[in-house]
């Protein structure tokens, strides 16, 4: 006879590392409540609320605005698969891990990608990039708004209008900036644009918000190849959540209902003020870690209020075993550095419920102990 487990214990953390972030309580009691069918009326509400908030969030009033059923890379392929046919060329930029992989979701959906660098810490040249876009006129045009990775905050407000000269499109990768940092669709003229639930909208992981506007969705109803993945078709997954309603899949039921809350809490804030805590809190801890000798390691001109890239101070020998000690003796989680900056930096998020004051305090106060 096998023997079950124990239930599961599992302990509090405070989560200021690159996602998953803290989760508000109110958030977690939806999760818990009654699973009911995907195609029940009552569920459809609660997706219709779904979408009307995500675009309330996005700042666009895109009809095709949902929650793809998976964590941010499945909207990135969602986005990518449906935008992207053989032989269409796409322009990325790269600047860090997420850069990096669109290049590689590109290439597999058959693109010729071409990429527009910068070191990492650095934000991409919106002029370098737009100059790019005249000469190879893409089809697709692809930035990370906030790279998680290196802690670089994007411009791109020009971007879409050079993509959109010669009839390309414009696709932001706002995982980490989305209800953290102005997004605005809309008013950047954004074609796709995908996130997580897990960064500055505070849910747990396993959604995948997307909006995509008119031109995009003309594209993707004009495609001469079907779309490579059946899970991720837009066609047909946009059925499910709006029009004829078909199954295609099962939601994520609970998860539906966690995004729900997560997104009111978002609106009841209001986006204004709830940028303008980031931004508070991110000074607070660039202020406290300043007077403590560490120095960011990304460009100051450039760098996001939720994720703070700093440099490992010469006194730690071994950064892993400090990062082990903020988890074990004060359960706070920080990231290491990720690709090319493992073992040099640190990752610090502020996101959503955890851009708190009293959470820079208890970090701070807990490297001092430990580091
Ligand atoms: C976290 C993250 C992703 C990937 O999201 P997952 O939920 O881990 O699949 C993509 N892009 C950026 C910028 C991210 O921070």
């Amino acid at each position: 006879m096998p023997t079950a487990h124990p239930p599961i214990e599992v302990p509090n953390r405070l989560l200021h590392g690159p996602g998953p972030s803290p989760v508000a309580p109110s958030v977690l009691a939806a999760l818990a409540k009654p699973c009911i069918g995907h195609m029940d009326p009552e569920f459809m509400r609660v997706m219709n609320e779904v979408r009307e908030m995500l675009q309330a969030v996005f700042e666009t009033n895109n009809e095709m605005t949902l929650a793809c059923s998976g964590t941010g890379s499945a909207g990135a392929e969602m986005l990518v698969d449906n935008l992207v046919e053989p032989g269409d060329t796409c322009l990325v930029g790269v600047n860090g891990v997420f850069g990096g992989r669109l290049v590689e979701k590109c290439r597999r959906a058959g693109g010729k990608v071409e990429t527009v660098t910068a070191a990492w810490g650095d934000a991409i040249d919106e002029d370098m990039f737009i100059t790019k876009i005249e000469e190879l006129k893409p089809q697709l045009a692809v930035l990370v708004h906030a790279e998680t990775s290196t802690g670089v905050h994007q411009p791109l407000d020009r971007v879409a209008d050079a993509a959109h000269r010669h009839g390309g499109l414009f696709m932001v990768d706002c995982v980490t900036s989305l209800g953290g940092l102005p997004v605005k669709i809309d008013q950047r003229h954004i074609d796709a644009a995908y996130s997580g639930t897990q960064k500055c909208l505070s849910c747990p992981p396993g959604l995948a918000p997307v909006t995509l506007s008119e031109r995009a969705m003309h594209k993707v109803q004009n495609r001469l190849t079907p779309v490579n993945s059946w899970y991720l078709d837009l066609t047909l997954v946009g059925n499910y959540w709006s029009g004829s309603r078909a199954y295609h899949h099962t939601a994520p039921v609970n998860m539906n209902y966690a995004l729900h809350e997560a997104l009111r809490l978002i609106l009841e804030e209001g986006l204004e003020p709830r940028f303008e805590r980031h931004q508070r809190v991110h000074t607070h801890l660039s202020e406290q870690l300043a007077a403590r000798g560490f120095e960011y390691a990304s460009d100051p001109d450039n760098s996001l209020p939720m994720l703070n890239l700093v440099t490992i101070p010469k006194s730690v020998n071994d950064e892993a075993a400090v990062r082990r000690a903020l988890l074990d003796e004060h359960g706070i989680e920080i990231g290491g550095g990720l690709g090319d900056l493992a073992g040099k930096c640190w990752r610090i998020g502020l996101m959503g419920h955890g851009a708190r004051e009293e959470s820079v305090d208890a970090i701070v106060k807990a490297l001092d102990e430990v580091a």
